[in-house]
């Protein structure tokens, strides 16, 4: 039958100086199940070194150890802890238990990273208290409980899983006589139901307890007895992982969040300052996202209601030509010309010329235009009173006006209704038909007076030309402006004989706007992304921190039986539990600041899309990923021998 632990000249060095010294010095040892032994030795002969190799916290240097037939050297990371877990238990001599967990909750970790399910795991550990006699002391923290308390807290915590092997390291070194032997009389009792338990001790009396004393002097056994029977009775086992894969994964994950919340609800100060850069990056980020797009919606929207499928037809060469023989470009026929294209679904034309206007006694100057029927449609203007003319005043020459409404307020000041009054524009008497407004817009209402004609009636009665300003096309939706654009300079040089008119499309001004608002944006999104990274890299540094200051916990946590993945789980949650939390506090700080600019700028419609909080929640996860992996490899690539030894 195979022993149940079997070190075969196990052999341990530590690198010192240039060269390396020798701790163990080929170590044979076996020990059959439900012995009791004891190692004895004096005070840096070893026999630590000896037990975290037994407890597979370590592994020697060369030599071979085999527990239950299995060779540990061909274990890896994962095993060794799975090993530690199902079938370990450690005893410290300082206990090592967690200060800012309750006695319950230390003795649960085991059972936490062997996947075991909350509500049983919660009943055994309080079935453990209650048998070594902590019934009323469960709740109460380390802190609050006396030496021997704690060592029997760290006792249930070792039988968590079932603890087949009992390693207890010094054991009562830190106890009193009392508590040393009522630690040593609970361990009698665990020998009694099965368990192998090995003390290491460098007292005599508590050596003389065991039925086996193995000496070790410098690294080497100098008294090592036959081992005895291997027991039958088998200890109680947990029955653990009984669960499907992805509910203990998710369990994990639940327990990996809980300790999270714990550690840092643990520091509050701290965990809030640490916040504030992540809160401030959020915030900047959700708001320029949100205030940018409102901005952005409004320029363009304002854009659009011109029209972006208007195309606007000049003479001349650019703006600001004034060269006299360009002036007369645009004729009548050019009009009926470009009416007479497929793509085009309207032309107006304009001519327009300050005038004064007269009623009465009032005498007030104004822009009088010449435009067609179709004219208010296309610029969306809408009437407070009367309509535009018709294809018959149009063709007539009708002498019939549509005035804005600041010029009826100036003619009118006392009338309820003005159809049907007859005014004089320049010299020409014509009679009001309507009152058409202007759509306000970031290019700002003119503080002109305008009045309205048939252009007919402007060009032919009025000012006797037969030339026009300008020719508004509206091409059908859907069609390329563009290219609708390029057709109209072809037409009319084609008609002219040379380019000598130009043309301003609606659609590239949106481009052009679009494009700018999107590069300022992205800007603006930069630079809050680099108040995030602050963020990050200030999350980073407390996440050092706290992996140093926590280094005792996490060897702890590896020795019960944590996997490198259960640390970088845990501290990776950490990070992005903070990061998450700032975000949430940063959107709320946006929200503020989105609702007062709504105060002050009420028509810019700031609203919150689903996008911007999506986007924050991507930011806030990825940057605690992102600045929480450093600090979560560092504490997942801890040894847990040296982790344990640090204070
Ligand atoms: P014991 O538990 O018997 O008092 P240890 O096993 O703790 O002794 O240590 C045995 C020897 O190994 C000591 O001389 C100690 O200085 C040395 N030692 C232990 N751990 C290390 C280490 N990580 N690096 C270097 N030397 C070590
Ligand atoms: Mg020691």
């Amino acid at each position: 039958m195979t022993a149940l632990l079997e070190l075969r000249d196990v052999r341990r060095s530590y690198p010192s100086g240039d060269g390396s010294v020798e701790v163990l010095k080929g170590i044979s040892l076996t020990v059959n199940a439900g012995e009791m032994i004891a190692i004895i030795g004096a005070s840096g002969s070893g026999k630590s070194t000896l037990m975290n190799i037994l407890g597979c916290l370590d592994k020697a240097s060369s030599g071979s150890y085999r527990v239950a037939g299995a060779d540990v050297a061909t274990l890896d990371g994962d095993a060794l802890a799975r090993l530690r877990r199902e079938h370990f238990g450690f005893i410290f001599q300082r206990y090592h238990l967690l200060s800012h967990l309750t006695a319950a909750q230390n003795v649960e970790i085991p059972a936490v990273y062997a996947g075991t399910e909350r509500r049983q795991r919660l009943a055994r550990a309080r079935a453990l208290l209650q048998q070594l006699g902590l019934d009323a002391r469960q709740d109460y923290q380390p802190s609050q409980l006396s030496g021997g308390q704690q060592q029997r807290v760290s006792i249930a915590r070792a039988l968590m899983n079932g603890g087949q092997v009992i390693l207890a390291d010094e054991p009562t070194g830190a106890l009193d006589t009392r508590s040393g032997e009522e630690v040593m009389a609970i361990l009698h009792q665990l020998k009694a139901q099965g368990h192998t338990v090995i003390i290491v001790t460098h007292d005599p009396t508590v050596a003389a307890q065991a039925e086996r004393i193995v000496e070790i002097r410098d690294g080497e056994i100098i008294s090592n007895p036959p081992p005895g029977a291997p027991s039958q009775a088998v200890p109680e086992k947990m029955v653990a992982g009984s669960e499907p894969g992805w509910r203990q994964l998710l369990g994990g994950f639940r327990e990996a969040l809980a300790m999270a919340w714990r550690a840092l609800s643990a520091n509050k100060m701290r965990t809030l300052l640490t916040m504030l850069g992540i809160i401030i990056g959020i915030a900047s980020v959700v708001s320029i996202v949100v205030v940018g797009d409102a901005a952005k919606q409004m320029v363009l929207a304002d854009i659009r209601a011109i029209g972006t499928n208007t195309i606007d037809v000049y003479p001349g060469k650019d703006f600001g030509d004034d060269e006299p023989q360009y002036q007369q470009a645009l004729k009548y026929d050019d009009l009926l010309a470009i009416q007479k294209q497929p793509w085009v679904r309207s032309a107006t034309p304009a001519v327009s010329k300050s005038l004064r206007l007269r009623y009465n006694n009032i005498d007030v100057s104004a822009s009088a235009e010449g435009v067609g029927a179709q004219y208010f449609n296309v610029y969306g203007m809408t009437f407070s009173e009367g309509n535009t003319f018709n294809e018959v005043q149009l063709n007539d020459r009708a002498q019939v006006a549509v005035l804005d409404s600041n010029t009826r307020r100036q003619l009118f000041p006392d009338k309820a209704s003005v159809v049907g009054q007859v005014i004089l524009v320049g010299n020409i008497p014509v009679t009001v038909i309507g009152v058409a407004d202007e759509k306000p817009g970031m290019f700002g209402s003119s503080k002109l007076l305008r009045v309205w004609l048939p252009y007919t009636t402007m060009a032919g009665r009025v000012m006797g030309q037969s030339w026009l300003n300008s020719i508004t096309v509206r091409v059908n939706e859907g069609y390329d402006s563009a290219l609708a654009d390029r057709q109209i300079i072809q037409l009319l040089s084609l008609r002219h004989g040379k380019k000598d008119v130009f043309t301003m499309n609606m659609d590239s001004i949106l481009k052009t706007a679009e494009r700018t608002t999107h590069t300022l944006q992205l800007f603006l999104t930069l630079v809050a992304i680099i108040s995030l990274v602050v963020g990050g890299i200030g999350v980073m540094n407390i996440m050092l921190v706290s992996v140093t200051e926590r280094t005792r916990e996490i060897g702890i946590r590896m020795a019960v039986g944590a996997r490198a993945s259960d640390v970088l789980m845990q501290f990776l949650i950490e990070a992005v539990l903070v990061c998450l939390v700032g975000g949430a506090l940063g959107v709320s700080l946006s929200l503020m600041i989105a609702f007062t600019l709504q105060l002050f700028l009420p028509d810019w419609g700031i609203g919150f899309s689903p996008l911007a909080l999506l986007m924050a929640f991507i930011c806030s996860t990825l940057t605690g990923v992102l600045f929480g992996w450093l600090p979560a490899r560092n504490a997942a690539r801890l040894d847990p021998v040296e982790a344990l030894a640090r204070e």
